[in-house]
């Protein structure tokens, strides 16, 4: 095990020598070792309750009081958490020039906590650290939130316009953010090295970029402690912890 780690490893390291320009593509696996559960591996969030469906959200307002109760239910553990060294080495790849960009299906905020530039991470799934108005897209921040569902019993409307507020998230049934999408392609297009760290890779369109990078030319890794459905198009596939095996990837480089 521990000689087939260490040449998974190594095989790492040459990938990333020879790369020119990589990105990097997060799942919730990165963040576990932070202490977030992800959603597939046994134990996982989903295994507890079932997601809330963006139409049910938008239609019932009993369904948001619910869902804004969840996310409240997690405020001390995302208001805590800290980037572990998966997420540092990461950070790393990007401050010498290595990775361009940081493509995460996280919500957690925790790439740009470990100093990779905001500009630089593109989120397709959005973010949970703040919420955003479903209406005209005005910025609102959690706390203010929470008292006034505290006092009422209900989220808030938004300020501005009166719209449905919610976190600044994408939930299933929830139309990509066009923006980030098309950021989140053209750095698959321009990459030569694809670095998957912690996906299950069954969530779509997210888990089509390491396919298009593939097709298009670029070298493909996938590190994540279960095998995917996608390691057969891989370079190279480690089943290993991610923070362990990225780290010494990069010391070694
Ligand atoms: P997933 O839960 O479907 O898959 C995570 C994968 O990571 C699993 O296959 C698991 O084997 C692997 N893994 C977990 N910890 C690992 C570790 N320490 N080392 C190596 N592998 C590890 O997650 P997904 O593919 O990202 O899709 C789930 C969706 O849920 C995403 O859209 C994501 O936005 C969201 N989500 C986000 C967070 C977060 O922001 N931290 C947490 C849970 C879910
Ligand atoms: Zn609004």
């Amino acid at each position: 095990m521990k000689v087939l780690a260490e040449a998974s490893v190594k095989a790492l390291t040459e990938l990333l020598r020879a790369s020119e320009c990589a990105v990097v593509f997060t799942g919730a696996g990165i963040s576990t070792e932070s202490g977030i559960p992800d959603f597939r591996s046994p134990g996982g969030i989903w295994t507890k309750m079932a997601p809330i469906d963006f139409r049910d959200f938008v239609s019932s307002a009993e369904i948001r009081r619910e869902a804004w109760r969840r996310r409240f239910a997690l405020e001390e553990m995302f208001a805590t958490v800290e980037p572990n060294e998966g997420h540092r080495a990461v950070a790393a790849l990007v401050k010498r020039g290595k990775a361009s960009h940081v493509i995460t299906q996280n919500i957690d905020n925790l790439h740009q906590d470990s100093g990779v530039p905001d500009d630089l991470v593109i989120e397709i799934h959005g973010n949970t650290r703040y919420a955003k108005c479903l209406d005209c897209g005005e910025r609102f921040e959690l706390p203010p939130i929470r008292a006034h569902f505290e006092k009422h019993g209900e989220p808030p409307n938004c300020s501005a316009c009166g719209g449905i507020v919610k976190t600044a998230t994408i939930s299933f049934g929830q139309p990509m953010p066009e923006l980030e999408m098309v950021r989140a392609q053209e750095a698959t297009l321009a990459c030569d090295l694809f670095i998957v760290l912690g996906s299950s890779l069954v969530v779509y369109p997210a888990a089509g970029f390491p396919l298009l990078a593939k097709r298009n030319g670029a070298r493909l890794v996938i590190v994540n402690r279960e095998p995917t459905d996608q390691d057969e198009f891989a370079d190279l596939a480690i089943h290993e912890q991610i923070g362990p095996t990225i780290q010494a990837a990069v010391k070694a480089l």
